[in-house]
């Protein structure tokens, strides 16, 4: 199997989201550990006890490792904005340095002091040796893939599935719209394009086991992609079989009109044209915004659907009212 759009692990803390999606596919127990190449040499991500031992060559207990890294800190950084400033706060400038500038600049294209501190809030940071890269309670990896699992979601009585259609925004025949293209596609773009994200995948084929694992992030400069992803590790129930491997070289780059959009970027100062789209959207009485390119907000896959549920119960309970 192949994350075709790169890897999509699934995690959330919300139980009704994981049995919904259970209940569309099974999903097998995998856990995200990943690895991290900074200066030639390897770590464990995300930043925990063990990193900190590797990176200053120490080790240490958590309290000993929390007072280090608090001496580290910035704490004249009393409210972080920016993603650099959040990270100097948290670890200082030396791993701040090793495992997150780079890898955002290359990311994101820009300086890791325009973007929000809400991206690196994505990331725990813990005094323990847990290397698992998310704090969620339920992860798993769907055992015939998403797109089964989007398969059997559509596999309803009264949903009619029409591929390859012109979107069109004035669809007389649809009394409400759930929209989860681009905001500024579905607007024709009127008030200019939002800046995108998109990635390329250089893709590569060996024998046996390339890295060990299913991701690891190269967060120095000394080389242009963000993360290689060895697809067979998501799936050790099947990969044990494989004699060959798959793995995707993952570089990140402004998307233009032709591209895949993947990421929405928000900056720390805004910019002008997302507002003027979203004052668009609430005089909206007939579409309803979805998802992470409707909404342009950096989602991650359990809140797309727990909002998606949300707006199609929402709009039933105004039927209901309405009749
Ligand atoms: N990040 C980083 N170094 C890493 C991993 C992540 O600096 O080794 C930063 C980077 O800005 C990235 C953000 O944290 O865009 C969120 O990381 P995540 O792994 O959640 O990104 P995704 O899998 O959504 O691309």
């Amino acid at each position: 199997m192949v994350h075709t759009y790169g890897p999509h692990i699934f995690h959330t803390d919300d139980e009704s989201i994981w049995s919904y999606v259970s209940k569309h596919g099974q999903m097998m127990p995998f856990v995200n550990r990943v690895k991290a190449v900074s200066g030639e040499r390897v770590y464990s991500l995300p930043i925990n006890l063990h990193t900190i031992n590797q990176f200053f060559g120490l080790s240490l207990g958590p309290a000993a490792a929390q007072a280090l890294l608090q001496s580290k800190s910035r704490s004249d950084i009393s409210d972080p904005q920016s993603f650099e400033e959040q990270a100097l706060k948290f670890v200082g400038d030396d791993l701040y340095q090793a495992f997150f500038k780079h890898y955002t600049h290359k990311q994101w294209g820009r300086s890791p002091a325009d973007l929000p501190a809400s991206i690196l809030k994505r990331l725990p940071i813990r005094f323990n040796y847990d290397d698992n890269y998310f704090n969620h309670r339920f992860q798993g990896m769907p055992k015939d893939g998403y797109g089964a699992i989007v398969a059997s979601i559509l596999n309803h009585p009264l949903i009619e599935l029409r591929l390859g259609e012109e979107f069109r925004r004035d669809d007389a025949q649809a009394p409400h719209i759930f929209y989860t293209g681009a905001i500024d596609r579905f607007y024709d773009y009127c008030f200019g394009r939002l800046a995108y994200r998109t990635l390329d995948f250089e893709v590569f084929r060996t024998d046996g086991d390339y890295q060990g694992n299913a991701v690891i992030n190269y967060c120095d400069s000394s080389r242009p992609f963000t993360r290689i992803t060895e697809h067979k590790h998501f799936a050790p129930w099947e990969s044990a079989n494989f004699s060959k491997t798959i793995c995707y070289r993952e570089y990140s780059r402004e998307a233009q009109p032709n591209d895949t959009p993947y990421y929405p970027v928000n900056l720390v100062a805004g910019e002008n044209t997302l507002p003027k789209y979203m004052a668009r959207v609430r005089e909206e009485t007939k579409v309803t915004f979805v998802g992470r390119l409707a909404t342009y907000r950096y989602l991650d896959m359990d809140v797309a659907i727990k909002e998606a549920l949300e707006a199609a119960r929402a709009w039933i309970e105004m039927q209901k009212h309405n009749t």
